[in-house]
Formats: C-alpha cells, structure tokens, sequence
C-alpha cells in the first residue's frame, strides 16, 4: 500500500544519519512512484515534489540533527496542504431558514446513501432535514431512501416516478418551507458515466430552485476517475465540495490526495462504511498521517471522547499504559469497544498495528465469550497464565463450549495484552521522537 511505501522510504531516509541532497532526490523519486501507483493524479504529483524538492534540498534541512526526520515533516505538511489544510462544513443557514442541498454522482457512487448519513448529522446538530427522491428512473432508488431515511428517523419527500426531478425539487421546498423543515437534501439521479442527460437535469434544477449548495458524491475506490469524474462536474455544473466514499475499501489513498488540487474545492465529508453512521467529518491532516502511515490516532481519540465515558476513558488508558489486560478487562472494554465500532475499526486508525495474518479479530466473537469467562474464577480471570489445559477444560465444561473455543479466548486475550503494549509505546511518545508534533 501507499502507507507501506512511504514508510519504507522515510525508514531508509532517517536511517542515515546525514543526508546528501542526492539522498534527498532519491527518496523523493520513490515517493513519486509510491504516489503515481496509488493513482494521485500525475500533474499534482509534480507539483508535489516539486515543492517538498524546494523545501527539502535546502540549507534547513541539509544542516539540521535529523534531517531524515525534517524530510518526513515537510512531506506531511506538503500533504496537508494541498488536500486544503483546514476542515470545511457544509454550511447551512441558521434557526428555520432553509438550506437547500443538491446531491450528485454517478450511479453507484454512495448518494443515497450519503443522502441519509448527512441527513442524521443534521438531525443530531438539531436541524430538521427532509430528504427528497429526485432519482425517478430507478424504480427501487424511491424505496432505498425511504428506507435509510425511515432509519434515520428522517422523513422521505417523494411524488413517485412519473414528475420530472426539477418538478420535484420544487413541491419538496415548498412542503419543507409549509412543514418547518429546514435542511432539504435532493438525492438525484446518476448514470453510470457522465452524460449530457444527467447535466442538463442538474442544471435545470439549479436553474429552477435556489440550491445552496451543489455537493458531488464519488467513490474513492475510483482513484484516477473519481478525480476526473470531479473535475467534470465542476466544469458542468459548478460544485461546493465533494463527498468521498468507500474510503474504507480504499488502499490507495489517490483520490483524496488529488481532488483538492484539481478541482480547488474542499473534500467536506468522508465515507467510511455501509452503515448510516459511517460518515465522517474530512481532516487533511489526519488524512495526511493516515497515508504516511501515522494511523490516525486523533479520530480515535475523538472517537473514544464522544462514545467512552470519562472514567471509563482514564481507566482504560491506565491499562494501556501499564500494558495489562485480563479477562475483567477483557469483560469491561467489551461493551466500550462495540459502541467504538468494533476491533478491527480501532485497529485499523492505528499506526504500524496489522495483525499478523493467522489472528483474525472477529467482532463476532465477542457473543460467545461472555459464557467461557463467567466459567472462570476470579483468580484465573486476573491472571490468565494460570489457565492450564485442566483449567481450560473445566471452563469450557461449564460455558458448554469446545475447549477449542477456550483457547481461541486465550489467544486473543494474548493478542489483546500484545496490542496494548504497542499502544503503550505509542502513547509514551514514540510518535515524537519520529519528528511529528
Ligand atoms: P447511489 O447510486 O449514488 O445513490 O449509491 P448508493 O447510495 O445506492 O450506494 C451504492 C453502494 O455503495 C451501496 O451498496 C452502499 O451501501 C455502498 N456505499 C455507500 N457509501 C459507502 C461507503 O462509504 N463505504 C462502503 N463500503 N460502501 C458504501
Ligand atoms: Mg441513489
């Protein structure tokens, strides 16, 4: 992946104390292979190394202790910037006024169900939002979103197929200004590539209904083309940001290093999943970190601050710390890691931290396992290395379970213990010492 490679090359880069501006080149040729492959775009390429190129082969660099280090450091902030430095939300207008979105994207690209995962932000900021079918050609397309919207505890306006979307879009705004609605999302039609079609009904509702604003949906795991796609919409209809899905099955990274640059318009939000909560806000540094191979331990962060109690926070970073982990522990964080999103979720946003290929961390497996720890006793629950095989047996005797299930608990309780010290590592400022703020 783009992470592994950058990370190699910034590894043999600080591994070499001083630094040659021939050092420099080289590494900053095989970042520009790592990124072409990753399907950036060629032109944003240039200018990208162009501008680390400028900055890094300079006296600052050349002259500092860690000149490797102050590579990676601009590298970062070169990203970062051209991916637009700073989060843009998408505005909407305040108390009742009515902001009028326009979803659109080629068929596929995620705008209903982006529709319906924007359409809970607003509801959870305490809008009022009304979703509208404007996909008339696709005769489940009206179902899909009258299902996430059901979902979302978000109503559906739709008039069925025989109106023409403009047509639509109107009555909708009309209904929402009559039933105090204030966000409007119109969930459009795509094709499955542009076409003059799909333009001129986008421009002909803009022309009709005061779109505030015109947000494009493409799917990440396009690379290369969901940064054409974006351009030409642009150029068609003028947007405001661009929404990226399917960041989650995206290993490349391209996309959401390219759009920025080409389109001059910010990414707003990022797709992370199939599930109408798996919407997140765009950082470009953390995004910038997660293609370095920096994980993003800030989502995390924020992730574990908005869904962990306080207590249950410290308490756990102590454990961390200490790089303990026993089967209360394992009981405790069961609940916490769920309402995370999962195992394998926190795994992922961390740095350096695949598992090794024969641990699978099944998010599942937590079902089966409250039974085999409550078969323990309280001494065997603290100190894990007590479980002998005539232990294990009897526990898995009173679970009801294959002593086969037992030692799969063991193993991951192992590989649980193992994951905190890494963590432990990280948090004691491992992260620092890389030259990273
Ligand atoms: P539309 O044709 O643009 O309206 O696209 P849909 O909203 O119908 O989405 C197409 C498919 O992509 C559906 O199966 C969605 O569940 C899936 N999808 C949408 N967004 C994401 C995402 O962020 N991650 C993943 N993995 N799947 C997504
Ligand atoms: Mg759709």
């Amino acid at each position: 992946s783009l992470s592994e490679k950058l990370q190699n090359v910034f590894k043999n880069l600080r591994g070499k104390g001083k630094l040659t501006e021939a050092d420099v080149r080289t590494a900053l040729k095989e970042v520009k292979m790592a990124l072409l492959e990753a399907d950036v775009n060629f032109k944003v390429v240039k200018n990208f190394v162009k501008s680390v190129e400028e900055r890094a082969i300079g006296q600052e660099v050349m002259s500092s202790l860690t000149p490797g280090q102050m590579v990676v450091k601009i590298v970062n902030e070169e990203m970062v910037k051209l991916m637009g430095s700073e989060t843009t939300e998408i505005k909407l207008k305040p108390g009742n006024d009515i902001t009028v979105l326009m979803m659109c994207g080629l068929q596929g690209a995620g705008k209903t169900t982006t529709t319906a995962k924007l359409a809970g932000k607003f509801k959870q900021k305490g809008k009022k939002p009304l979703l509208v079918a404007c996909d008339v050609y696709r005769p489940a397309a009206i179902k899909q979103l009258q299902i996430n919207g059901e979902k979302q505890g978000v109503p559906v306006f739709s008039m069925g197929d025989g109106h023409k979307p403009v047509n639509i879009a109107k009555a909708a705004i009309e209904h929402a200004e009559k039933n105090g609605f204030n966000v409007v999302i119109l969930d459009t039609a795509g094709r499955l590539h542009i076409d003059e079609g799909m333009m001129e009904e986008l421009i002909e509702i803009k022309g009709n209904v005061s779109v505030d604003q015109t947000v494009l949906v493409v799917d990440a795991m396009t690379g290369q083309d969901a940064v054409n796609v974006s351009e030409m919409f642009h150029n068609k209809i003028q947007i405001d940001g661009v929404i990226l899905t399917k960041l989650d099955g995206d290993t490349r990274g391209g996309a959401a290093l390219s759009i920025r640059a080409v389109t001059g318009k910010p990414i707003l939000y990022i797709g992370m999943g199939e599930k109408l909560s798996d919407l997140e806000q765009f950082y470009p540094d953390r995004m910038a970190s997660r293609i370095l191979g920096m994980g993003d331990i800030l989502t995390l962060i924020d992730k574990a601050q908005a869904e962990i109690d306080d207590d249950k926070a410290k308490e756990l970073e102590k454990k961390i710390r200490k790089a303990e982990f026993n089967f209360n522990d394992y009981l405790d964080s069961m609940s916490q890691v769920k309402k995370m999103g999962g195992i394998s979720s926190i795994i992922g946003m961390l740095p350096g931290m695949g598992l090794p290929s024969d641990v699978e961390v099944d998010d599942n497996a937590f079902k089966g396992v409250e039974a085999i720890i409550f078969s323990m006793t309280t001494e065997e629950r603290e100190n894990p290395e007590l479980l002998n095989p005539s232990r294990k047996k009897r526990i898995a005797k009173g679970a009801g379970v294959d002593i086969s299930e037992v030692n799969k608990l063991v193993k991951q309780q192992e590989q649980m213990k193992k994951m905190m010290k890494q963590m432990s590592g990280l948090m004691s400022g491992k992260g620092k010492k890389r030259g990273f703020k």
